[in-house]
C-alpha cells in the first residue's frame, strides 16, 4: 500500500506550476503553523500600530474563534483589503530598510495568511475617519465588506482556524496546551512593552488584566506579583553598541525547563539558544545541571547588526556578530549574582559548641553576620530530635535555645524572621567545604591535624600517581601524607575540617573525585577539582544525626559564604517558605 503511494508520487515528475489558491495555503502554512502563531501575529501587528491597549478574547479555543482588538493607528478604508494582500505591507518599502527594521512585522504575510487558513473579518477606523468599515474573508477570497461602528483601532476576528487544511488540523496540539502558550506569549509580549494595557479573555473569564505599567518590574508584579517580582535582581549595561537590562530570578526560582525565560531584543520576543546558554553561565555554579534560571533579558541592538529576517514565523533572529550580546550577558548578569547574600542571618546561641563547630568557623572574614533565629519554647528534655554526635549532653534541654529541626536526617529546619528556611545539611557543607579548600589551594595554607596514630594506605596505581601529581596541593588542603612506596602511602595529618573518621578513605574518595568528575573540562584548573572532590567527600552526609549546635552552626556557616544558594555543583543548598505563604495557604489573611 505505502510502496504503491510511494511509486505514484514518482509518477507525477513533470514540473507544473501550482494553483495559485494550492500556493497561497502551503505559504500561509509556513507562517502560521499552529493557532498561536495567528495570534503572535496579531498582537504584533496591535503593537506595531501603537496600541496603548490590546485585548484578546478567546472563544472556546483558539482554533474555534478568538479576537484581537487595539486602539491603534487604524488602517485607512481604502487600504482595507490591501492589507489582507500578500506582500502588502506599511512597514517597510525595500530591501535596505530590512536593515532598519524597528517593527515587529516587516514582511506582509500574517493577514494574508491566517485569512488563506480560516473566516477572517478585519474591521477598523483610523482617528481621522468618520467611521469604521470591515472586510470579511473566508479561505483567502473576500465575501463582504461594508461600514462597521468601533472607536478609532483594529479589530481582527479569526474563526475556524485551518478549516481548509485538515492536514493540519490532525497535528494541532490541545487546545488548552495551546491557550497556555497563548497566555506565555502575551506574558513576554508584555514585558516587551510594559506602557501597553492587556486583557485576555477566554470564555467571558478574565485570564489578564495588566493596566499600562510604569516600569518592567510594575509589569513583573502583575504577571508574577509583587512580592516576587521585588526580588527579582537587575541588570542594567550598555557596552559595545549593545544595551542589556534583565531582572533575574534567584537561584532557588530555577526552573527543570527553560520556560521561565524570556528573550526579547529590540521588543521582538525571540528565542536563542546562544543567549540561554550565556545566561546560564552567568549563575555558574549556584545552579545544579537540568535547571534553568528563570529571567526576562531585554536587549537593544542597532537593527543592522540583527538579522531579523532568518524565519517565517520571525521567533528567531540572528546577530552579525554574536559575542558582544553573548559576553554582556554572561558578564553583567553574574554581577548581581555574586552579590546575592540571605537576607538573614543566624544568632550565636549561648550553647557550648562541639569541636567540628570550631573548626568550620576559622576561615577569615566569616564571623556569624548576626542573624536573628526566631526563638520557640525549649523542647522537653529527651524529646530534642536530631540529638547525636557531637552534642554535648543535655545540650538541647539547657534551657531557651533557638529552635532547629532535622527533617529525615537530612534536611535542617530553621525558622527565620518572616518564615522558615530548610538547608540540605549535606549541600550545605559541601559549599562550606568548597570555599575553604579554594581559599587554602590559593594560597593560605591549612595546618593539618594530626593523628595520633599514623594510617598507612594502599592506594590503587592511578590514585598514588594522582598522589604524586597532586601532591603540594593536598598538603594546602591540609594533609600530611608520605609515600611509602607504590602503592602505599602513609597518613600522618588529615585537613582539620573534615568529620570523616576513616583518613584512608577519605584520601581515596577525594582522589577518585577528582578524576571521575563529569563537569571537568580540559580548561579547568585542576584545584578546582580537588577543592570540589574535597567538599563533596569530607562533608556530612544526608542520614548523618546532627545536634543542635552542630546544625546552627552549619546554617551560619553557610550564610558566611559568598554563595550560600548552591553547592559547588550548582544544587541547591537551601529553600526558604515565607511565613506570607503559610498565612495564604491556611487561609489567614
Ligand atoms: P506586516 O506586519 O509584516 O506588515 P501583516 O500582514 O501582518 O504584515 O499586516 C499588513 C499591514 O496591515 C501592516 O503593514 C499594517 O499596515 C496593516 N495592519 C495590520 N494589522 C494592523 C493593526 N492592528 N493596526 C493597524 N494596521 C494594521
Ligand atoms: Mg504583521
Amino acid at each position: 500500500m505505502l510502496a504503491a503511494m510511494l511509486e505514484e508520487a514518482h509518477v507525477t515528475r513533470t514540473i507544473r506550476r501550482l494553483a495559485p489558491d494550492t500556493a497561497s495555503r502551503i505559504a500561509a502554512g509556513e507562517v502560521i503553523e499552529r493557532p498561536l502563531s495567528a495570534l503572535k501575529e496579531l498582537v504584533e501587528n496591535a503593537l506595531d500600530a501603537g496600541a496603548r491597549a490590546i485585548e484578546v478574547r478567546v472563544d472556546g479555543a483558539l482554533d474555534h474563534g478568538f479576537q484581537v482588538a487595539d486602539d491603534g493607528t487604524g488602517i485607512a478604508a481604502p487600504e482595507l483589503e490591501l492589507a489582507l494582500e500578500r506582500h502588502a505591507t506599511s512597514k517597510i518599502g525595500e530591501l535596505a530598510d530590512l536593515d532598519r527594521v524597528t517593527t515587529l512585522g516587516f514582511r506582509g504575510e500574517a493577514l494574508p495568511s491566517i485569512a488563506a487558513v480560516s473566516r477572517l473579518r478585519l474591521t477598523s477606523r483610523t482617528g481621522e475617519s468618520e467611521g469604521a468599515t470591515f472586510v470579511a474573508v473566508e479561505g483567502g477570497a473576500v465575501i463582504a465588506r461594508g461600514a462597521a461602528a468601533r472607536a478609532a483601532g483594529t479589530t481582527v476576528e479569526v474563526r475556524d482556524l485551518f478549516f481548509n487544511i485538515p492536514a493540519r488540523r490532525k497535528f494541532l496540539g490541545t487546545a488548552i496546551g495551546e491557550l497556555r502558550a497563548a497566555v506565555r506569549m502575551v506574558e513576554c509580549y508584555g514585558l516587551a512593552f510594559p506602557e501597553v494595557a492587556f486583557r485576555f479573555v477566554v470564555d467571558g473569564r478574565e485570564r489578564i488584566d495588566w493596566p499600562a505599567a510604569a516600569s518592567a518590574r510594575d509589569r513583573a508584579g502583575a504577571i508574577w506579583g509583587v512580592r516576587h517580582a521585588a526580588q527579582l535582581l537587575e541588570v542594567l549595561e550598555e557596552r559595545d553598541g549593545v544595551r542589556l537590562e534583565a531582572l533575574l530570578g534567584l537561584p532557588e526560582h530555577a526552573r527543570t525547563t527553560r520556560e521561565g525565560q524570556v528573550f526579547l531584543i529590540n521588543r521582538r520576543w525571540v528565542q536563542n539558544p546562544a543567549l540561554g546558554h550565556a545566561l546560564r553561565q552567568a549563575y555558574g555554579n549556584l545552579l545544579p545541571t537540568g535547571r534553568f534560571p528563570s529571567a526576562t533579558l531585554w536587549i537593544t541592538i542597532s537593527p543592522d547588526r540583527l538579522d531579523v529576517n532568518v524565519h517565517p514565523t520571525k521567533r528567531e533572529v540572528r546577530f552579525a556578530d554574536d559575542r558582544p550580546v553573548y559576553s554582556i550577558v554572561k558578564g553583567a548578569c553574574a554581577v548581581p549574582l555574586a552579590r546575592l547574600h540571605p537576607p538573614f542571618t543566624v544568632v550565636p546561641g549561648g550553647t557550648p559548641e562541639p569541636a567540628w563547630a570550631d573548626r568550620v568557623r576559622e576561615l577569615p572574614g566569616q564571623e556569624s553576620l548576626g542573624l536573628e533565629f526566631g526563638r520557640l519554647p525549649a523542647p522537653a528534655p529527651g524529646a530534642a530530635p536530631g540529638q547525636g554526635r557531637g552534642a554535648p549532653p543535655g545540650a538541647a534541654a539547657a534551657g531557651p535555645e533557638p529552635e532547629f529541626w532535622q527533617l529525615h536526617r537530612t534536611y535542617i529546619l530553621a525558622p527565620v524572621r518572616g518564615g522558615l528556611v530548610i538547608v540540605d545539611q549535606h549541600a550545605a557543607h559541601e559549599r562550606i567545604l568548597y570555599e575553604l579548600a579554594r581559599t587554602r589551594l590559593e594560597g593560605s595554607k591549612a595546618v593539618a591535624q594530626q593523628l595520633m596514630f599514623p594510617a598507612v594506605v594502599d592506594l590503587t596505581r592511578t590514585q598514588f600517581e594522582q598522589v604524586l601529581e597532586l601532591g603540594p596541593w593536598l598538603e594546602h588542603l591540609g594533609w600530611d601524607l608520605s609515600l611509602l612506596g607504590p602503592p602505599t602511602v602513609v597518613i600522618h595529618g588529615v585537613p582539620a575540617d573534615s568529620i570523616r573518621v576513616d583518613a584512608g578513605e577519605l584520601l581515596q574518595d577525594l582522589l577518585d573525585g577528582v578524576s571521575d568528575d563529569a563537569s571537568r573540562t580540559p580548561h579547568d584548573d585542576v584545584t578546582e577539582h580537588l577543592a570540589r572532590s574535597y567538599a563533596c567527600h569530607a562533608a556530612i552526609k544526608a542520614g548523618d544525626a546532627m545536634s543542635q549546635v552542630e546544625m546552627r552552626t552549619l546554617v551560619d556557616r553557610l550564610f558566611g559564604t559568598s554563595r550560600p544558594h548552591g553547592d559547588p555543583h550548582g544544587r541547591v543548598t537551601f529553600v526558604r517558605l515565607e511565613l506570607d505563604e503559610l498565612h495564604r495557604r491556611f487561609g489567614r489573611s
